[in-house]
């Protein structure tokens, strides 16, 4: 059992009751510094205590209307009570196999219900490994492994993580990269699609990107391409009609390996199950992690069967890969999802918040795009009738919010774009609250 029951309710509102941070986040604060990396930054300044479904509560009381849900983690929602309780029970049954010494159920029906879900009704299987970089680092190993070459093809303003490997094929240097080379080689950034920028049609945005990989890389040299279906990190860019599809058949045509990173856009989070539905693509290789099991560290590389067993027994794994607790999580996740029809949910919240944001859009002309699919939606905030980004105002509007009771992130490549990732539990009437601030920060500019 939980001990929430001992725990008062969160109260389903924002409420700012100190300054931003308040006393007691200014005291950690002083800690942190202290001992904990200057790396490892923060976007917030407040520390957070609890969090249930929509709200978190930070150490000095504030309640806060989460829109970023930790970057689209707690899809399901903060302490989702069944997560809590599958993950409980399991962690009072066992908490540590390491599946390639022992091997244990939950990891298996995982798996399976990954082979289920992931787009395509071909044979498919699955490795669990604990983060979403080392998802992208295992799939490159296998996409090698399985054709016997070793290029690697990623999109401009990719984001796949930051070890070295998954440093090399993200795009953006400062934060990530800049003086932590060399990076792993083999790895070509190629261009891809980014309608409000380029204003490429899909078919001629693919046809440049193939040029690259014909010309630049050789087809016969390339072992995959890596593409999120819909870039998160580099701003929520959702690719013109048909381009990843089009790179998807010629990835067929040629014998590479096609791996759609779906760490962010996946389990739910588009109003479908994968952001892939939406483009009509069918990946080789689906990669999840973020949301798949409510907030405990957990991700999958899931592909053909006949690709996935190319690595030899004992070339895959890793001591926390698969962690009992993480997959019953990931279990009860799928379950809700269907239980509470949580794509419905998501198409919910692209109803309610999308025509909210092109209303802002409408009287706040530093907003130059409103883009995204179900609850994964973003603005690109630029200088009034030019494509010349505006970070700053992006700053003051994202301080404002977080003033005001309301936590949202950024994103993009110019950081220039305020992402809404909130949970499937958020209610209309927080969205609109929420817009509602915003609102009040875009006309206090
Ligand atoms: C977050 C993210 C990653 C990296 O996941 P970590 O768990 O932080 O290693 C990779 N790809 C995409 C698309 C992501 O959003």
């Amino acid at each position: 059992m939980t001990d929430r029951a001992e725990l008062p309710p969160i109260p389903p509102s924002r409420q700012v009751v100190t300054a931003i941070p308040g006393p007691r986040s200014l005291a950690l604060a002083e800690r942190r510094a202290a001992v904990v990396a200057a790396g490892v930054s923060s976007a917030v300044p407040v520390f957070l205590e609890r969090g249930h479904g929509a709200i978190v509560v930070d150490v000095d009381g504030n309640r806060f209307i989460d829109l970023g849900s930790g970057i689209g983690v707690t899809t399901i929602g903060h302490t989702d009570d069944a997560v809590v309780a599958a993950a409980s029970e399991q962690l009072r049954r066992l908490t540590h196999g390491m599946f390639t010494i022992s091997a244990y159920e939950s990891y298996v029906r995982v798996a399976e219900l990954l082979a289920e879900h992931t787009p395509g009704d071909h044979a498919k299987k699955s490795v669990l490994l604990n983060s979403g970089a080392e998802a992208v680092e295992n799939a490159v190993k296998i996409a090698r492994k399985h054709t016997g070459r070793s290029a690697i093809a990623v999109l401009e303003h990719a984001y796949h993580g930051r070890t070295n490997l998954t440093m090399a094929m993200t795009y953006k240097a400062m934060p990530y990269k800049a003086g932590f080379g060399p990076f792993a080689p083999g790895i070509h950034h190629v261009p891809g699609s980014y309608p409000f920028r380029d204003g490429l049609s899909g078919a001629d945005a693919a046809a440049r990107t193939i040029s690259h990989l014909e010309k630049a890389i050789g087809a016969s040299d390339l072992a995959a391409v890596v593409a999120e279906p819909i870039q998160g990190e580099g701003g929520f860019i959702v690719p013109a009609e048909g381009y990843l599809a089009a790179i998807q058949d010629w990835c067929t045509a040629n014998g590479v390996v096609f791996v759609a990173d779906e760490i962010q856009s996946g389990m739910a989070r588009t109003g479908r199950l994968f952001a892939s539905e939406h483009l009509g693509l069918v990946p080789d290789v689906v990669l999840t992690a973020k949301g798949i099991a409510g907030g405990l560290p957990l991700a999958a590389v899931t592909g053909r069967a006949e690709i996935m067993d190319a690595a030899h027994p004992g070339g895959l794994g890793g001591t926390f890969a698969g962690n009992p607790v993480a997959a019953a999580a990931a279990v009860a996740v799928f379950a809700e999802i269907e239980r509470r029809d949580l794509l419905a949910e998501g198409r919910r919240i692209e109803a309610t918040l999308r025509p909210a944001l092109l209303d802002l859009r409408s009287r706040h002309p530093v907003i130059g795009d409103v883009r995204g699919l179900g609850a994964m939606l973003a603005i690109e905030l630029v200088h009034p009738g030019t494509l010349d980004p505006d970070p700053a105002a992006l700053a003051s509007v994202v301080r404002f919010a977080l003033e005001h009771g309301v936590l949202v992130l950024t994103a993009g490549t110019y950081g220039n774009v305020l992402r809404f990732l909130p949970s499937l539990a958020t209610t209309d009437e927080q969205l609109l609250d929420a817009v509602g601030v915003l609102d009040e920060a875009f006309a206090a500019l």
